[in-house]
């Protein structure tokens, strides 16, 4: 029996430190004056991952990171509006199932899940279609792993005088993204990815003047970012029960990004992982599903070996035993699982999931590349 917690190779919610996990063992009051200069570090704190302090603020959310794409669409497309929703995954595809149930007027264009979003074909669109007057976009879309094109599809949607809106849920942190660079009028990510914070709450980052303009947008109380933020400025306070012990540990996680070298330090420690991982994996006799250069450093899709002694399950299972959680795919192209580099995991854990995938094929009876 392992006597730890299972490393969690997965997209979330991720292993995090001992340290965070410790920054817990708190209960304060929502009007405690030391929880409300957190919130305020915090919230500032992220602005200034994107560069962002002289014209975007953060909006933080209580719930997951789909809670917080759900209010981003929902304020940010006004009911008479018109979104365009590039698809190549599960995560663009929920994107487009939120706007059904607010009943925003929806546009996409979809590529296969091995493909990126393709400026050009944007760029056709919304010439082709000028009431078209929001486009969404996936930063790294977690179904395969696969990078998008942000800052060329942004240059492209601003040319065309559009608002644009990005899910960086399990890139931001880990991947540069300025503010003074791609303009953009909403972004979202989570506590719980390459923050390696608790699960727990989500967080817009928007051009103020945007937000602004969102006032009377929402169709809902608690998604409304206007009111949040609103809350927010007035009295430092959360409009309710603010998610206390998640926040706690986000601030001692963004301590830790800081300790580590922001961006370029936490990027740097997942590219590591990720190339381990590849490089290992394919020793073994693993294909990756994309090619190297489509590949973020976040969570990396295999396809399943042809091997007929290769059964998921007992693979899944036998990993899982000696405390390596991976993640079953869900893709339409290829049949595959996955396996992630982000959260507070080292090169001592990838080699440690290498190990143990070795050892499991082994077991199964499927051969693999190495003698
Ligand atoms: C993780 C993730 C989300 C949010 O998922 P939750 O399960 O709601 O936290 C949204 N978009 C992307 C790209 C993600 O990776």
């Amino acid at each position: 029996m392992i006597d730890h917690d299972p490393w969690l190779l997965t997209p979330g919610p991720l292993t995090t430190s001992r340290t965070v996990k410790e920054a817990m063992l708190h209960d304060f009051g929502s009007r405690d004056q030391r929880f409300i200069d957190i919130n305020k570090q915090v919230r500032s704190r992220l602005v200034d991952i994107i560069d962002g302090a002289s014209s975007h603020v953060c909006v933080p959310l209580q719930g997951s990171g789909t809670f917080v794409v759900e209010a981003m669409l929902s304020n940010f497309v006004p009911r008479d509006g018109k979104i365009l929703i590039l698809i190549n995954g599960a995560y663009g595809e929920r994107m487009r199932t939120i706007c059904g149930y607010h009943q925003r007027a929806t546009e996409t264009i979809e590529w296969p899940e091995d493909q990126p979003v393709d400026p050009k074909s944007v760029a056709a669109r919304l010439s082709a279609d000028p009431d078209i007057s929001h486009v969404a976009i996936v930063h790294c879309e977690t179904t395969t792993g696969i990078l998008n094109p942000i800052a060329e599809v942004g240059e492209v949607v601003a040319k065309a005088g559009r608002s644009y809106l990005i899910d960086s849920m399990s890139a931001f942190g880990a991947l540069a993204l300025s503010a003074q660079k791609i303009s953009f009028d909403a972004l979202v990510a989570s506590s719980n990815k390459c923050l390696e914070g608790a699960p727990g709450m989500g967080f817009c980052l928007a051009r103020k003047g945007a937000l602004e303009a969102t006032q009377g947008n929402s169709d809902s109380l608690c998604f409304d970012l206007y009111q949040q933020w609103k809350g927010l400025e007035a009295n430092g306070q959360w409009r309710f029960t603010p998610p206390t012990h998640c926040i706690l540990a986000f601030h001692q996680a963004l301590n830790e990004f800081d300790e580590e070298g922001g961006v370029a330090g936490r990027g740097g420690r997942y590219r590591a992982n990720c190339e381990l991982l590849v490089t290992g994996m394919r020793k073994l006799g693993f294909e990756t599903l994309l090619p190297d250069e489509l590949q973020a450093p976040i969570i990396v899709t295999f396809k399943m070996p042809a091997d007929a002694n290769f059964d998921f399950q007992s693979f899944y299972d036998g990993l899982s035993a000696r405390g390596y959680v991976i993640y079953p795919g869900k893709l339409t192209v290829a049949e595959s699982f996955r396996m992630g580099c982000i959260g507070r995991l080292y090169a001592e854990q990838m080699q440690g999931a290498l190990d143990a995938v070795k050892t499991v094929m082994k077991e199964m009876g499927v051969a693999s590349g190495q003698p």
